[in-house]
C-alpha cells in the first residue's frame, strides 16, 4: 500500500496514476487534545487503513495523482533521526573533499551514534528547499527513509524488522561547515519526504534496492542500499537502545557518495526502486 498526505490536510492511497482519497478513515481518527501525543496518529492507526481496503477500492473518491500537490506522508514525526556517512562510497569521498571535515568521515557509527534533525526542517516533495544562506555550500544527498510503526525499545537486530510501518525517499539538505550536524541539516526544509510511503507489507526488504539522484537532468548519486555499512535493522536495534522509537519516527539512512552543492533553481529527481520518484525544486 502507497500511503500519501496531500493538499496539507488530505490522506490518500496511492494506486497506479490515481490518489482514493481517504480522509474520512482518518477523520474518525480518535481526537487528540493537549498535550499532543509523542507519536504520528496516521502511523499509528496504519492498522485501521489496512482493514478497510477492501472497502477503500469500492467506494473512496478518486483524483488524478498528476493533479494532487503531495505533502510529506509523514506529518508529525516525533523524531527525524539520521545516520552520518553509512555508504563506503561516502566515505572515501569525504577524505577527498577539502569542503568536509575529514574527521567525521572516519569513525564507524557505534561509535559516533546517530543524530537528530528538528522537526521543523520537514517538508513534501512539492514545497521547495530553500537556501538560507547562499555564501555557505548547501548539499543534497538522497537516502532511504525508514518510517517506524510502534513502540520499539531496546529491540534485538533480529526483531527489528517488525517495527517498521514503511519507507519513502529522503532528503538530507546540509549545510557544509564546523557547527554541529544537528543545527547546519535542521535549517527550515532542509528534510524532504516524500512522495509517498510503502508500507512493509509491499517492500518487504530494504537491503537490495537501486538509490540515484539527478540534478538538473545529470545523474549525480547511484548506488544501492545493500552498500549500506549499518543497515537497516542494526540501525533500529542501535537508535532503540538509546530512546524509545515512536510511531512515525523515521530513521534517515545515510547517503552515497556523489554530493555536491545546490544552487536556487536547481532541480532534483530522486529514485528509490520500489518506492518511486520524487521531483523537488531549489528556491530562495
Ligand atoms: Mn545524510
Amino acid at each position: 500500500m502507497r500511503v500519501c498526505r496531500f493538499e496539507k490536510d488530505r490522506v490518500g492511497i496511492v494506486i497506479g496514476g490515481e490518489v482514493l482519497d481517504i480522509t474520512y478513515i482518518v477523520e474518525a481518527f480518535p481526537v487528540y487534545r493537549y498535550p499532543l501525543p509523542q507519536y504520528d496518529p496516521l502511523i499509528a492507526h496504519l492498522g485501521v487503513v489496512q482493514e478497510q481496503f477492501e472497502q477503500i477500492l469500492t467506494s473512496a473518491p478518486r483524483l488524478r495523482l498528476d493533479n494532487v500537490i503531495l505533502d510529506s506522508p509523514i506529518a508529525n514525526p516525533g523524531k527525524i533521526i539520521a545516520a552520518p556517512v553509512n555508504y563506503r562510497d561516502h566515505v572515501d569521498e569525504m577524505l577527498l573533499d577539502p569542503a568536509i571535515d575529514h574527521h567525521l568521515a572516519q569513525k564507524p557509527i557505534a561509535e559516533v551514534g546517530l543524530f537528530l534533525k528538528a522537526t521543523s526542517s520537514l517538508i513534501g516533495p512539492s514545497d521547495p528547499i530553500l537556501i538560507r544562506d547562499s555564501k555557505r555550500r548547501t548539499d543534497y544527498e538522497v537516502e532511504l527513509a525508514v518510517i517506524i510503526g510502534k513502540d520499539a525499545d531496546r529491540v534485538s537486530r533480529e526483531c527489528a524488522m517488525d517495527y517498521v510501518a514503511g519507507y519513502c525517499i529522503g532528503l538530507d539538505i546540509t549545510t557544509r561547515g564546523p557547527e554541529d550536524r544537528s543545527m547546519r541539516k535542521s535549517s527550515d526544509t532542509f528534510t524532504v519526504m516524500g512522495p509517498w510511503m510503502v508500507t512493509a507489507d509491499e517492500l518487504d526488504d530494504p537491503s537490495n534496492l537501486d538509490i540515484t539522484l539527478s540534478l538538473n537532468g545529470f545523474q549525480r548519486q547511484n548506488s544501492n542500499t545493500k552498500d549500506l555499512i549499518m543497515d537497516v535493522p542494526a540501525l533500529i536495534s542501535f537508535a532503540s537502545s538509546f530512546y524509545t522509537l515512536r510511531a512515525g519516527d523515521v530513521i534517515l539512512t545515510g547517503t552515497p557518495a556523489g554530493v555536491g552543492p545546490l544552487q536556487i533553481g536547481d532541480q532534483i529527481v530522486s529514485h528509490i526502486q520500489g518506492i518511486g520518484e520524487m521531483a523537488t525544486s531549489v528556491a530562495s
